[in-house]
């Protein structure tokens, strides 16, 4: 199973959002979106935005550890996760960074957007600073911790985007 396949909102939907019919993926439409056997209407599966967060602090960055139960678990990503419909990816930001490591955070300059082929996820990496907060591991957090960038973790990352902005941000590789 792949991290993609295990996290149940990713999977591609069986029914139509509208009526309730079957999705038909046989690939009649010209665009590649399943239509519905029923009402006839294509449904368009858009992207998952997800806000993350590189927050440095005298030269070091904060990774979160990702707990037992989640996708990749046992490895480290960037505070961050995904953007509800509605809310500003900012404030998506600057909420994750509260929940998973009980830090305020004022955002700076974006780091990236990174995406990928088959991918559903697109991630939106701003650079952040500390201004307030008790750092501390929230409820999909085991651990946080401060590395120097000689000190990455690179085989223990959890996704791509995690070391794409990390290499993007301390210009590695
Ligand atoms: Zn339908």
């Amino acid at each position: 199973m792949t991290a993609i396949e295990s996290q149940s909102h990713l999977s591609p939907p069986k029914c139509c959002p509208i009526c309730g019919g079957r999705l038909d993926y046989s690939g009649h439409e010209p665009s590649g979106h399943p239509v519905c056997a029923d009402c006839g209407r294509p449904c368009y599966l858009d992207p998952k935005v997800c806000a993350c967060v590189l927050i440095e602090d005298q030269g070091r960055v904060l990774l979160a550890l990702r707990s037992e139960g989640r996708p990749e678990a046992g490895r480290w990503n960037l505070p961050g996760g995904f953007v509800d419909r509605g809310e500003s990816v900012e404030a998506a930001a600057a909420r994750e960074v509260r929940e998973e490591v009980g830090l305020e955070v004022e955002l700076g300059g974006l780091v990236g957007v990174f995406s990928y082929p088959d991918d559903p996820v697109v991630a939106i990496v701003y650079a952040a600073r500390v201004k307030a907060g008790r750092l501390g591991p929230g409820g999909e957090t085991d651990e946080v911790a401060w590395f120097e960038p000689a000190h990455i973790p690179w085989d223990l990352l959890a996704f791509q985007t995690t070391g794409d902005a990390l290499k993007k941000y301390f210009a590695i590789g």
